[in-house]
């Protein structure tokens, strides 16, 4: 069953809120109460809850540890059948996951924003 954990999951991949109901099946008010009801902290394991250190500069962890990654995809076998890919985005090459079907070729509204202004990739990364 696709809960609050998996659209977690998918909301730290990179996924858009639209696309994330349309992968779980869910309608998009229940997935926006949940968003707002439980609101995520990126900085903490999916599974456990326990704090996450993130190494700056590197992708964010979404668990704790392998055990904690291991369980959380056991009881989550839905995850596994969608047809998730990773793609790159066009404007700062980061990877992000989105569904297969999908046309998305950034991996925010800011990139793609920031591409269609032909401005050149920002390095130092600063989030406006
Ligand atoms: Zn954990
Ligand atoms: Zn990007």
């Amino acid at each position: 069953m696709a809960d609050i954990s998996s659209m977690n999951y998918l909301l730290r991949r990179g996924l858009a809120r639209k696309e994330i109901s349309k992968l779980l099946d869910l309608p998009s008010a229940t997935i926006k109460t949940w968003c707002f009801r439980f609101p995520d902290n990126e900085n903490t394991c999916i599974h456990c809850g326990a704090e996450i250190a993130h190494t700056p500069g590197k992708k964010k962890r979404i668990f704790c540890s392998d055990k904690c990654r291991i369980i959380w995809w056991r009881k989550h076998p839905e995850l596994m059948q969608l047809k998730m890919v990773e793609k790159e985005c066009a404007h700062c090459k980061e990877t992000f996951l989105s569904y297969a079907s999908s046309k998305r070729k950034f991996c925010s509204r800011t990139c793609y924003h920031k591409s269609k202004h032909k401005e050149a990739p920002n390095d130092g990364k600063k989030e406006s």
